[in-house]
């Protein structure tokens, strides 16, 4: 509609975000990001979740896991800790003692009825910002009550078919935005409508940014970007600001990346060995 205002994010409008490290930073300042998910098979996302918040800057990365991951994250990123459920393959009570400076949730989670009532219980207790993806976002679409326990600003970082599930179906791209808007209001969320021209919606204006390409249509590409955001905002930007200069870092990052490896051979892991050179860019 015509009170929509729509901002184009490009290097110049993520520097006025930016917040350099000074000599005397240390890793106190840069908070304590929680990344929550996994189950069996599917403990490589949570991997890629935490790696992503290290790699934005995060000072601290614990990832809430079930049993059957527990040596291969602790193997594979040594700077994460670790804390596992009680089940062995998937989560089933989510119990942190820990006060995190941000939650992220949902990558590889799976939707399995102890799962949820586990998620359920948690969205009671959490007092931090929370990030949702995946199959975070598959249960708030199966149990819509959900979405009324959530943290206002909660940033939802769905891809096309988790927001086809979240909206139901559109017609066209102008009645998908005007849907989303509704449902960021409604909600007092922040969304992000991820693809190829990546556009978050909050407080009924758009963000749409520049960075990216077809590399990034490639498994774990949407973890990592979980990981970047959650990492972002563990530092002390607000959501809305972690979450668009996140989108614009990650697909930075991807276009860094593309030069070495090509589109159909960039991995996910690649976005995260670009992240510094995205960083660097900035200055
Ligand atoms: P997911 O589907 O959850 O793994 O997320 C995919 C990620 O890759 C999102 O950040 C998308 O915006 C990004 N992505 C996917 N396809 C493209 C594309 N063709 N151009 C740019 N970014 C893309
Ligand atoms: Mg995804």
């Amino acid at each position: 509609s015509v009170d929509t205002e729509a901002e184009l994010i490009a290097k110049h409008e993520v520097l006025f975000l930016f917040k350099p490290r000074t000599k005397f930073s240390h890793k106190g300042q840069f908070g304590h990001s929680l990344i929550i998910g996994g189950s069996y098979g599917k403990i490589g996302a949570v991997t890629l979740a935490c790696k992503g918040a290290l790699s934005a800057g995060s000072g601290l990365v614990t990832a809430y896991i079930p049993k059957c991951g527990y040596t291969a994250l602790q193997a594979s990123l040594p700077e994460a800790m670790v804390i596992t459920d009680t089940d062995k393959n998937c989560i089933s009570n989510i119990n942190v003692a820990m006060q995190p400076s941000v939650v992220g949730l949902g990558v590889g989670m799976g939707t399995d009825s102890k799962t949820l009532k586990a998620f359920e219980a948690f969205l009671k207790e959490n007092k931090s910002p929370l990030v949702l993806d995946a199959d975070g976002l598959n249960m708030l679409a199966q149990h819509t009550a959900l979405l009324k326990m959530l943290p206002a600003q909660t940033v939802l970082t769905p891809h096309p078919k988790e927001l086809e599930r979240l909206i139901g179906v559109w017609k066209d791209d102008f009645d998908k935005l005007e849907k989303v808007k509704a449902f960021a209001h409604t909600y007092n969320v922040i969304v992000v409508i991820k693809g190829a021209h990546t556009i978050t919606i909050s407080n009924n204006k758009l963000y749409v940014n520049t960075t990216g390409n077809p590399g990034l249509a490639t498994a774990g590409s949407g973890d990592v970007l979980t990981g970047i955001i959650t990492g972002l905002i563990s530092q002390g930007y607000a959501p809305l600001e972690a979450t668009v200069f996140g989108v614009y870092l990650h697909g930075k990052a991807a276009d860094i990346a593309v030069g070495k490896y090509g589109y159909q051979s960039l991995l996910a892991s690649h976005v995260i060995d670009y992240l510094g050179a995205a960083y660097l860019d900035l200055f």
